[in-house]
């Protein structure tokens, strides 16, 4: 499916059936798998066969979709999680464990912000956090020897910062380690970061990849470009034997196109079964078939809301990287420029009454913690996320009050903006 172009591999990639087999991926609705002889069996169990043997590891469903999402990042290999935040654990966890250390943007789903500040600090991993604007002296600055990896995210949710992945892969590459980006707001279709210099991607597959709020899941994709041998010091769990695979070098048995995957499925998902039902990931697929079609609508849709809204008297600033003013305008240009995504964050003069009353006069667009759907929702972080916050912890965490992030959906732009000025009247 390489040499098909993204809406092809949206459609028809991952799974091609011979003859007589199912059109549309199989649903493998079993745990385990039969063999015939346990000598074969054994040899799945060290790695020197591959095949399927009990669903925690490995399903042909999962396989399927993965495979498509491998191709639509233009990677070499990739894996399907429970969620995204299992898909971003997993990435990092893979590199980095107690007494490493881990360079992040700050403009960061808040999530994931949560799960690398708190959760793996408490396990002995530190991090140091940068501004998505930082120079590269700035950055450069935040590496310690004992760096394992760069994280950030092409489009950050809720911020909407976008990410230089250009320089944050120069900064990764000069340091000896590779760039995890998120891709999960820009969605392949809009940005491939590996085309950028990232390494690894990560998604929330919950979100455009779905796309019709039905299933929780994510994703890892490896580009197959970063060369873990020749960094071997800083990476010995993918560069030395693995005792519990019967001394297995993952770097050297299965190459840069397949070492990062490899681990992390045979350590991670083994150890800590984070994994996709194989029914989740089939509804996943149903959304990855139309993933084209749908992003080029909710991009339509945004920027014609943002575009109102940033006409609007009511309304204080808007940020949407689809508008000229933008901070990020030229970077969207560069990195998105068929569109980012249908998340608009916009501030109501009049603080976080005004944006409750505005919310609550919406008739189309619903107040829900959820984005990138088909259906238009949005959600104040004021009243909601951040609720425990004052406004004067809001305004310095970038969520002011009166800030509301409008998802749009696949409807109509028309209804949806006379759907805005209703309630902003
Ligand atoms: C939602 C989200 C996540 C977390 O994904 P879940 O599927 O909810 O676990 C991670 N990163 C980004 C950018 C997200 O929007």
């Amino acid at each position: 499916m390489k040499n098909y172009r993204q809406e092809t591999i949206c459609v028809q990639g991952g799974y091609t059936p011979g003859n007589g087999e199912p059109r549309q991926i199989p649903i493998v609705q079993s745990t385990t798998f039969k063999y015939e002889t346990g000598e074969a069996m054994g040899k799945l169990f060290d790695l020197e066969a591959s095949g399927y043997f009990y669903t925690r590891l490995q399903n042909p469903t999962n396989d399927y979709v993965a495979s498509k999402i491998a191709a639509l990042e233009g990677g070499t290999a990739a894996m399907l999680t429970s969620s995204g935040q299992a898909a971003n654990f997993f990435a990092m966890f893979n590199l980095a464990g107690c007494g490493d250390h881990i360079v992040a943007s700050s403009s960061i789903y808040g999530g994931t912000f949560n799960l690398i500040s708190v959760t793996m600090a408490r396990m002995g991993i530190d991090v140091t956090f940068v501004p998505p604007t930082c120079t590269d002296d700035e950055l450069n600055a935040a590496f310690r020897p004992n760096t394992k990896l760069l994280f950030g995210e092409t489009i950050a949710n809720p911020a909407l910062t976008v990410l230089d992945i250009e320089q944050f892969a120069r900064a990764a590459h000069a340091h000896g380690v590779p760039l995890i980006v998120d891709n999960t707001f820009a969605t392949p279709v809009n940005c491939r970061p590996f085309d950028w210099g990232a390494d690894i991607v990560t998604h929330s597959t919950t979100k455009y990849m779905d796309g019709h709020g039905v299933a929780v899941g994510g994703a890892i994709v490896d580009s197959g470009k970063f060369d873990w041998l020749a960094h071997a010091d800083k990476f010995p769990g993918l560069c030395t034997p693995d005792e519990s695979y019967h001394g297995v070098t993952y770097a050297e048995k299965f190459g840069k196109e397949g070492a990062f995957i490899t681990k992390c499925t045979a350590q991670l998902m083994r150890d800590f079964g984070a994994i996709q039902s194989p029914q989740h990931a089939f509804y996943l697929n149903l959304g990855l078939e139309s993933l084209h079609v749908r992003m080029a609508r909710h991009c339509e849709n945004g920027q014609a809301v943002a575009e109102f809204l940033a006409a609007h008297p009511r309304v204080k600033s808007v940020q949407y990287c689809g508008l000229p003013g933008d901070p990020y305008y030229a970077r969207g240009q560069k990195y998105l420029p068929h569109g980012s995504c249908g998340v608009v964050s916009f501030e109501l003069k009049g603080g976080r009454e005004a944006a409750s009353r505005f919310m609550n006069g919406l008739r189309l667009a619903a107040i829900e913690t959820h984005v990138a759907d088909a259906r238009t929702c949005c959600l104040n972080p004021a009243t909601t996320t951040h609720r425990q916050m004052t406004d004067a912890q809001l305004e310095a965490a970038g969520v002011p009050a009166g800030l509301v992030r409008m998802s749009c959906g696949l409807e109509n732009a028309q209804d949806l903006i006379d759907d805005i000025a209703q309630a902003l009247d």
